[in-house]
C-alpha cells in the first residue's frame, strides 16, 4: 500500500487504539468505533510558501496532509473550488464579509467528490473489486463516478426520493443501483442486507475512515483563499457531519502546524424537519437522539440518526460555534435569495446554511467585523426543479 511519509495509521476515536491501515480498512477492529487517519505532524515540513507556490487546481495539492500520495490517487482534480464574495449578503447579515465556498463546481457537482476520491483511492490500494454505500443521492453519484475512474464496480442504494440527476448519473457511470421506497434509513437497511451477503468494500459515511479525511481539505482551501486568516464562522449544512468533522480536524491540524492562529467557530445548520444535532446541542447533550419523523425537502441533510453526533457536537463546542435549524420555506427562500441577489446558484440542501446564517445574524451570533463562510455543498442544477416549483407555489 502506497502511503504518504507522515501518515502514521488509524486511531480509534473511542478506544484510542492505533491500527495499521493495511490491516484495518473500516471501523475499529477492537471496539467498532470510527477510525481517524493520524499523522506524525513533526515530520510534516510545510509553511505558507509551500502551498502558495503550488497551482490551485486540486485538493491533492495538500498531499503531505493526506494518507495517500497524489500519484496514487483516484482523482479528477476535485476541490480547488472558488470562494465567492457575496457583498449584498454581508450587508444583510451586518458583517464585514460573507464568502461562499462553491462546492457545486466539483466533478459531479457536489463536495461528496472530496470524500470519494480518498475513499476510492483506499479501496483500490486495498485491492477491492466492488464498493458499496447507501446514500441520500450525491455520495452515491460521486461513488459511482470515482468507482468508474478506479475501474471497480459500485453498488449504490438510494431512497426513492433522491433527485433525478443522482439516479440518472449512477446509471450513466455504470453503477449498480438499487432504489428503495422511502427514505435514507430504508436505503440503509437494504444496503445492510446486501452487505451481509456480499464481500463488498464499504465507502459509506464514517464506515470508511477516509471520507471525512478528504473533506477536511475544504478548510485548508478556505483559509488559504483568505490569505491564511481564520474566518470567524463557518456555517455548514449538516447531515451525517462528515464535512463538519473533517473541517474541524483540518483547522486543528493547521493550527498545530502553526499555519493559522486559532479555530473558526463551526455552526451546524439543519432543517427543522430533521434537526437531531440542533436538538442535542441546545439540550447540552453529547449525543443525539434519533429523529422520529424526518421530513424536509433538503434530502442531503435528512439524516435522522447521525452516528457521528458525538464528534459533531464536540466540534461545535470546541470551536465556540453552535447549531441552528430553519424550516423548509425559509430554506427555499434563502436559496432563491442567494441565486437572485448574488447570482451564485445555491441548491436547496446547502441553502440550509444560508438560511441558518440569516437566523444566526438575527440572533446576534456575529460581529460587525466578522468574516462568515457558507458552504454551497452542491450545485443548484441538482434540484433546479425543487427551486422552480417553490416559485410556482407562489404563483411565479
Ligand atoms: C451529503 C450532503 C450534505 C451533508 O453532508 P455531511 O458532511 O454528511 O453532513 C450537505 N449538503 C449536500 C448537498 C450533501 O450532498
Ligand atoms: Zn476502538
Amino acid at each position: 500500500m502506497e502511503t504518504t511519509a507522515a501518515f502514521a495509521g488509524l486511531t480509534c476515536v473511542d478506544c484510542d487504539g492505533r491500527f495499521d491501515p493495511e490491516v484495518a480498512t473500516h471501523r475499529c477492529p477492537g471496539c467498532g468505533g470510527i477510525l481517524d487517519p493520524t499523522y506524525e505532524y513533526d515530520a510534516i515540513e510545510v509553511d505558507h510558501g509551500t502551498f502558495d507556490e503550488r497551482p490551485f487546481e486540486s485538493m491533492w495539492r495538500y498531499e503531505e496532509l493526506l494518507p495517500f500520495p497524489r500519484e496514487a490517487a483516484v482523482t479528477m482534480d476535485e476541490g480547488a473550488t472558488p470562494l465567492v464574495d457575496c457583498p449584498g449578503m454581508a450587508d444583510e447579515l451586518g458583517v464585514e464579509r460573507v464568502v461562499i465556498k462553491d462546492e457545486g463546481r466539483n466533478p459531479t457537482g457536489s463536495f461528496k467528490d472530496r470524500g470519494q476520491t480518498v475513499a476510492l483511492t483506499a479501496a483500490r490500494e486495498h485491492g477491492a473489486s466492488d464498493v458499496a454505500l447507501a446514500s441520500a443521492g450525491n455520495a452515491g453519484q460521486a461513488a459511482a463516478a470515482y468507482a468508474a475512474r478506479a475501474g471497480v464496480d459500485a453498488h449504490v442504494f438510494l431512497p426513492a426520493r433522491s433527485n433525478h440527476t443522482n439516479k440518472a448519473m449512477v446509471n450513466v457511470h455504470g453503477g449498480d443501483m438499487t432504489v428503495v421506497g422511502g427514505r435514507i434509513d430504508d436505503a440503509g437497511a437494504a444496503y445492510a442486507d446486501a452487505m451481509a451477503e456480499e464481500e463488498w468494500y464499504s465507502v459509506g459515511t464514517f464506515v470508511t475512515p477516509y471520507r471525512h479525511e478528504g473533506k477536511k481539505t475544504m478548510l485548508y482551501e478556505i483559509v488559504e483563499q483568505l490569505d491564511w486568516e481564520v474566518p470567524d464562522a463557518v456555517v455548514y449544512p449538516t447531515g451525517g457531519g462528515v464535512g463538519l468533522v473533517g473541517m474541524h480536524k483540518g483547522a486543528k491540524e493547521l493550527r498545530d502546524l502553526d499555519l493559522i492562529d486559532g479555530l473558526p467557530a463551526m455552526y451546524a445548520a439543519q432543517a427543522s424537519g430533521c434537526a437531531p444535532i440542533v436538538e442535542a446541542f441546545e439540550a447540552g447533550r453529547g449525543r443525539h437522539e434519533p429523529w422520529e419523523t424526518p421530513d424536509t425537502i433538503c434530502g442531503g441533510i435528512e439524516i435522522p440518526d447521525p452516528g457521528a453526533s458525538p464528534l459533531i457536537l464536540e466540534a461545535l463546542r470546541e470551536s465556540g460555534g453552535g447549531a441552528v435549524a430553519t424550516d423548509d420555506e425559509e430554506i427555499l427562500e434563502s436559496a432563491i435569495a442567494v441565486s437572485k441577489g448574488e447570482g451564485l446558484e445555491m441548491g436547496a440542501t446547502p441553502a440550509a446554511a444560508a438560511s441558518g446564517a440569516w437566523t444566526l445574524a438575527a440572533e446576534g451570533a456575529f460581529d460587525g467585523d466578522d468574516t462568515v463562510v457558507l458552504l454551497n455543498t452542491a450545485s443548484a442544477n441538482k434540484d433546479a426543479d425543487v427551486l422552480r416549483s417553490h416559485l410556482m407555489g407562489k404563483g411565479i
